[in-house]
């Protein structure tokens, strides 16, 4: 039997949600890339396998996009926190086998932390620490 391509879905398409989104798409995974700015969606219409206008904070319109349905749902709404928490209780609730969440700060990421969330990421704090290692890593050439 074929091996179950895992399905995706991505919720909120600032820079990190878009970015996760393309290249999970590139990559030839299939896509559902939601957020509730029309226009955000419209940018994606043309990559993902599928681009929707919705709010993450409205169950009913989550279930009907079948969204337990997706093995991996990331949440990476960044500066609306009571949004993002209000979808990852959601999606808990609809039965999401994986949620990822992009957290704003560390008391952010404890919630998320209490309220199920598989795992928890802070892209800015963490590339932060990427590029500082790097500036201080052995093997890289004074310029
Ligand atoms: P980034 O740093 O990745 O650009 P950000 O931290 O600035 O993102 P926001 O711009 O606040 O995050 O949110 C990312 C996206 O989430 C936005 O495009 C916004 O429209 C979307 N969004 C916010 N609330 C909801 C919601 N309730 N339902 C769907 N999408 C939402």
């Amino acid at each position: 039997m074929a091996k179950h391509k895992k399905q995706f879905a991505i919720i909120g398409l600032g820079r990190f949600g878009s970015s996760v989104a393309k290249f999970l798409s590139e990559m030839g995974y299939e896509v559902l890339a939601i957020d509730d700015n029309a226009e955000r969606v419209q940018d994606l219409v043309n990559v993902v396998t599928h681009a929707v206008s919705a709010d993450s904070t409205d169950e009913e319109a989550m279930r009907a996009l079948g969204i337990r349905n997706f093995d991996v749902v990331v949440v990476a709404i960044g500066e609306n926190i009571q949004a993002s928490i209000l979808t990852t209780l959601i999606l808990k609730d609809l039965g999401v086998g994986k949620i990822i969440v992009k957290a704003q700060n560390e008391l952010h990421g404890k919630v998320l932390n209490k309220i199920g969330a598989d795992k928890v990421v802070f892209p800015e704090r963490d590339m932060g620490l990427r590029v500082a290692h790097h500036l201080i890593s052995p093997n890289i050439m004074e310029h």
